[in-house]
């Protein structure tokens, strides 16, 4: 099975802009190529991820580097970012949209751009596709009770949320640290992520996550021309440091290992759900 879809190079990258790093999940990548994208008028206007107020995502259509930094930092709940797209070109009158998405909304935006059916003159406005690594999502009440029931923190104390080796990260104002694992957090996931066999945001110009690679840098998926192109542009303008996939730890094994883990274990439930007569959307 192949466990990343097409790419042209993977990397481990970090962004150089402090005030990125400041607030990104990971490596920030998302946010200094949409930041770069818009200083260089390569991008007019980028779809993100809001924080409506704890950790809640609402999307929005950011035009300026300080909206694009607002909106930084994962929230691990469900935000639809492609409801916005249309409002990208008809009420802001972007022409060259940046977007970032998990690999289902990635793969919306793709069959859009083929089927554009109520998206009449949209395609041609997608300029660049970041996909974040996915495993599950939560919605919003499934967050706030493994939050405030399972780690004993209220939300309104949240600064920041994570999912690495194995557990559910709270990291609060009053810089505490609490943790579930991860198999506490399972029976709030969205029932939608189990019938998802995409990992790495296969469809995007580019991938990333934090996955792989070291605290506080990302792997990096550079899947398609137009990705290579800005992502080479962010690295000769200085805009992002970068090293070889091989050269860090834990590497892209993990990667390939989580990817096939998430692909084996949602085809079964999709076979299942097919037994039972259920519809899969997948
Ligand atoms: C539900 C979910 C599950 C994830 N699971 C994994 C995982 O298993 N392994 C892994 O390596 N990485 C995972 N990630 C990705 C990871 O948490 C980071 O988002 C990614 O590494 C990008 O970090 P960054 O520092 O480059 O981004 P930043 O510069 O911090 O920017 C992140 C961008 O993502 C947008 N965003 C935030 N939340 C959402 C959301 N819910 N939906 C759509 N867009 C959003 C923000 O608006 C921002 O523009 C997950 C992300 C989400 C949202
Ligand atoms: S697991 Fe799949 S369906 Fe669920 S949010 Fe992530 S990409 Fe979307």
């Amino acid at each position: 099975m192949d466990p990343f879809g097409t790419y042209k190079k993977v990397v481990s990258a970090r962004s150089t802009l402090k005030e990125v790093l400041k607030k990104a999940q990971d490596g920030g990548i998302v946010s200094t190529a949409f930041i770069y994208g818009l200083e260089n008028n390569l991008l007019d206007g980028v779809i993100v991820a809001d924080n409506a107020g704890e950790f809640r995502a609402i999307p929005k259509v950011a035009t300026t580097p300080e909206e694009v930094l607002e909106a930084a930092g994962t929230k691990y709940t469900v935000c639809p970012n492609v409801s916005v797209l249309k409002s990208a070109v008809r009420e802001y009158g972007c022409e060259k949209i940046g977007v970032v998405g998990t690999p289902c909304q990635v793969r919306a935006v793709r069959k859009l751009m083929k089927y554009p059916i109520g998206f009449r003159h949209i395609p041609d406005k997608i300029s660049l596709i970041i996909g974040i690594f996915c495993m599950e999502n939560f919605p919003y009440y499934g967050l706030k009770l493994i939050v405030e029931e399972h780690c004993g923190v209220k939300m309104e104390d949240v600064v920041k949320l994570d999912i690495g080796k194995g557990k559910f990260w709270v990291y609060t104002k009053w810089g505490e640290t609490k943790a579930v694992k991860l198999k506490e957090t399972h029976p709030y996931e969205q029932i939608a992520c189990h019938v998802c066999t995409d990992y790495t945001a296969e469809l995007a110009d580019i991938s990333t996550g934090s996955v792989g690679s070291p605290d506080g840098w990302s792997t990096v998926f550079i899947r398609t021309t137009k990705g290579e192109e800005i992502f080479n542009k962010m690295v000769e303008d200085g805009y992002l440091e970068v090293k070889p996939i091989e050269e860090v730890k834990p590497g892209l094994g993990l990667v390939e290992k989580l990817a096939l883990t998430k692909k084996e274990k949602n085809l079964k439930e999709i076979e299942h759900r097919k037994e039972l007569g259920l519809p899969v959307p997948y």
